[in-house]
């Protein structure tokens, strides 16, 4: 009996898994257009083939892959596809999803410049990259994370960390207890990752000064509480029902005024920025102090691609540091200051090959894009009788009905069982919507009318 060790040397040398897993891949991109954007009952009871108790034994590798194929494959929703459209999601760019095949094979560790030189080195030119494309100030550092809700906890225990400093409390020795109060203010539609961020940290929900939002889920400036050197105000750019914007040039005048810091969580909407025609909804988010954001979602490089951006990097490393006899911090980029862990997968190489991919014009070309398609779904379903209730600024599009919460529930799962696109439920100003996200560079302008005529297919159905 061969040892693991000689099987799997044997694996690597026959090379047989990855051609095997290259051909399903393959065959799963070549097919990905025609699938149905959720997968068939079918697909979905067929998934108790995993449900098994640990094995004592292994199985031959190959095996492995087919079984993934087999139960796994069908049972994805096609987020890849052109016609998904639930949760704020985001397709993948070709070349950044066969870089991460490939670098997935370097398996490299972006904790320290020493652990992988050539992680190191793409972080850091993402990093300026990303301070030009969003246009923000040479001070600006970036970290790489698994997505926003993470990058909101840093950008938020950055602020945090640099409000105790300014009052001479070290946070890290001290903790809360008998320190300044910080105070938290966000609009009433902030994100439920924002949320989440503020009692991970401690700050304690009920702590939150709530500020009133208008029809759009826009905070209301007016509305906005007095604001001081201890207070961070978290604003958003992109609401997840109407894609709204908060009025981020006015706060953050009035926070700057302050000392206040403030955080713009903007997972999806922030790439409005690269965008010539919708740049005006994020103006002035330069004077914010930190910005949350996803490569996963608008920029459509593949999952595990969160950044968070910060005006102080030493308020950031002190809030992030970490210590150990073993770690030699060198003159490069040692990722594990900006970042919760210290092991880490090099993800920036994914952002690094779609920006080098798209460049600075092709990367307005996919944001504005989305942008149109959604304007091009909500002019369409208008012309159809259908209520858009939101204004369509960026890609989200909220559409109502007269009837009860009942009725839009049933539209929904009619649309979702029709298999000619995917969209899902929300809750708007206390009413049950349906809410489209368009966020796939593969969304085409015939995927938008196949979609609207299944919405009149339902609501038809729904008649009869
Ligand atoms: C998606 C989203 C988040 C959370 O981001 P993840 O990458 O899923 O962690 C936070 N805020 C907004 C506005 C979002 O759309």
């Amino acid at each position: 009996m061969p040892s693991i060790t000689e099987k799997m040397q044997s694996e690597l040398a026959l090379e047989e898994i990855f051609g095997q897993a290259t051909e399903y891949a393959l065959n799963y991109i070549n097919n990905i257009g025609d699938q149905d954007p959720f997968p068939s009952p079918l697909a979905i009871a067929q998934l108790s083939y995993f449900n098994e108790s640990l094995p004592t034994k292994g199985i031959k590798s190959t095996e492995i892959l087919k079984l993934l194929h087999t139960y796994g494959s069908p049972a994805t929703t096609a987020q890849t596809g052109g016609r998904y459209f639930g949760f704020v999601t985001g397709g993948a760019i070709p070349v950044a999803l066969a870089s991460k095949w490939l670098t997935d094979v370097w398996d490299q560790n972006s904790g320290l410049y020493l652990m992988s030189p050539v992680a190191s080195t793409i972080e850091a030119v993402t990093e300026t990259w990303l301070r030009e494309i969003f246009d923000l100030d040479q001070n600006v550092v970036a970290s790489f994370l698994s997505g926003t809700s993470m990058a909101i906890v840093c950008g938020l225990a950055a602020a945090r960390y640099r409000i105790f400093k300014r009052a001479n409390w070290d946070f890290n020795q001290k903790g809360h207890n008998g320190g300044p109060v910080i105070r938290i203010v966000a609009g009433d539609t902030a994100h439920g990752a924002v949320i989440k961020a503020i009692s991970l940290l401690g700050f304690g929900i009920d702590n939150i000064e709530w500020v009133d939002t208008d029809d759009q889920g826009r905070l209301i400036l007016g509305q906005l509480p007095e604001l001081d050197d201890k207070t961070i105000v978290v604003l958003q750019a992109g609401n997840v029902n109407t894609g709204a914007f908060d009025p981020i040039q006015q706060v953050c005048k009035r926070a700057n005024e302050a000392g206040a810091w403030v955080h713009i969580d903007g997972a999806f909407g922030l790439w409005a920025a690269a965008s010539s025609d919708l740049k005006h909804l994020t103006r002035g988010m330069k004077n914010a102090q930190s910005w949350s954001v996803d490569g996963h979602k608008t920029l459509n490089t593949p999952y595990d691609n969160g950044i968070l951006l910060c005006a102080d990097k030493q308020a950031l490393h002190g809030a992030l540091q970490s210590s150990g006899s073993y770690l030699a911090y060198s003159e490069q980029r040692d990722g594990m200051l900006y970042t919760p862990e210290m092991s880490r997968r090099a993800r920036a190489i994914e952002l690094w090959a779609t920006l080098k991919y798209l460049g600075k014009h092709g990367v307005d070309e996919l944001v504005t894009g989305l942008h149109t398609r959604a304007t091009q779904f909500a002019e369409q379903l208008r012309a159809n009788n259908f209520q858009v209730l939101n204004e369509v600024v960026f890609n989200q599009i909220i559409v109502g009905f007269e009837h009860n919460d009942i009725y839009t529930q049933k539209i929904v799962e009619h649309i979702q069982a029709s298999g000619d696109c995917w969209v899902g439920s929300s809750t708007w100003q206390g009413k049950v919507v349906i809410r489209i996200s368009i966020c796939s560079w593969a969304t085409t302008s015939a995927d938008v009318c196949r979609s609207v005529t299944a919405f009149i297919k339902a609501r038809n159905s729904l008649a009869a």
